[in-house]
C-alpha cells in the first residue's frame, strides 16, 4: 500500500456521495450488488447528472461496497469520467493503493451496469481488480446510438487469460431497462458513432 494520502481523483455528486455513505451493509450476492449499480444509473439520470450507468468496487468475499462510480462525463466535461473508472479510481484511492493486487489487500470486484468499453476494458486489466460482473451487453448500448470502441472478440477470455473473473448478463433485463428509458426520454449521446 501507498502511504500517501489518497485524493479521490473524481468528484462524485453530492447524491451519489449519500448513496455511498449510506450502504454500510454488505451485499453478498451478485444480484444484489448487480441491483444496487443499476439503481445508481437510474438515480444519475433521475438527478441530471450523466448517462445512465453505474458501477461500484466491491471486497469480494465481504461484499463491503468500497466505493461508487456513475457516468459523469457531461458533469465533468471529462470523456474519461466513465461509471466504471469513476469506481476504479476513487476504490483505489480509498485502498491506498493503485494495485488491488497489492500485497496485504483482499481480492476486490467491479460491478457494472453495462459491459464496458474499450477505454474502461483497459482501465479493467490496468487495475489489478479480480473479477468484473456486468449487467447489459455492449451490444446493448450500442443499440441505443453509443459507441463502445473496439475491443477483442473474445474480451471475456481476455480478462480470464488475466486472471480477471468475468460475469455477464447479470439482471440483464433490468440493466437494459435503463438504457432504454434513456433513449427514450431524448438522453444525450455523449459518445455517438463517429466515423470521421
Ligand atoms: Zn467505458
Amino acid at each position: 500500500m501507498n502511504p500517501h494520502t489518497s485524493l479521490s481523483p473524481f468528484h462524485l455528486p453530492e447524491w451519489a456521495l449519500e448513496v455511498q455513505g449510506q450502504q454500510k451493509t454488505p451485499l453478498r450476492s451478485w444480484h444484489e450488488r448487480m441491483a444496487f449499480v443499476i439503481e445508481l444509473s437510474w438515480s444519475n439520470v433521475r438527478h441530471a447528472t450523466g448517462g445512465p450507468f453505474g458501477a461500484a468496487v466491491f471486497n469480494m468475499q465481504t461484499g463491503q461496497l468500497i466505493s461508487v462510480g456513475v457516468n459523469l462525463v457531461i458533469l465533468s466535461n471529462c470523456s474519461l469520467a466513465h461509471a466504471e473508472m469513476v469506481a476504479l479510481a476513487n476504490a483505489e484511492a480509498e485502498v491506498k493503493s493503485f494495485d488491488f493486487r497489492a500485497a496485504g489487500l483482499p481480492p476486490y470486484e467491479l460491478v457494472t451496469s453495462c459491459a464496458p468499453c474499450a477505454m474502461c476494458f483497459g482501465a479493467i486489466l490496468s487495475s489489478g481488480i479480480r473479477q468484473v460482473v456486468c449487467g447489459a451487453r455492449t451490444e446493448d448500448a450500442e443499440a441505443i446510438g453509443f459507441d463502445e470502441g473496439t475491443k477483442p472478440d473474445h474480451w471475456t477470455a481476455a480478462l480470464e487469460n488475466r486472471g480477471i473473473g468475468v460475469q455477464v448478463d447479470v439482471n440483464r433485463d433490468e440493466a437494459v431497462a435503463v438504457l432504454q428509458d434513456y433513449r427514450a426520454r431524448g438522453g444525450v449521446l455523449y459518445v455517438p458513432h463517429r466515423t470521421q
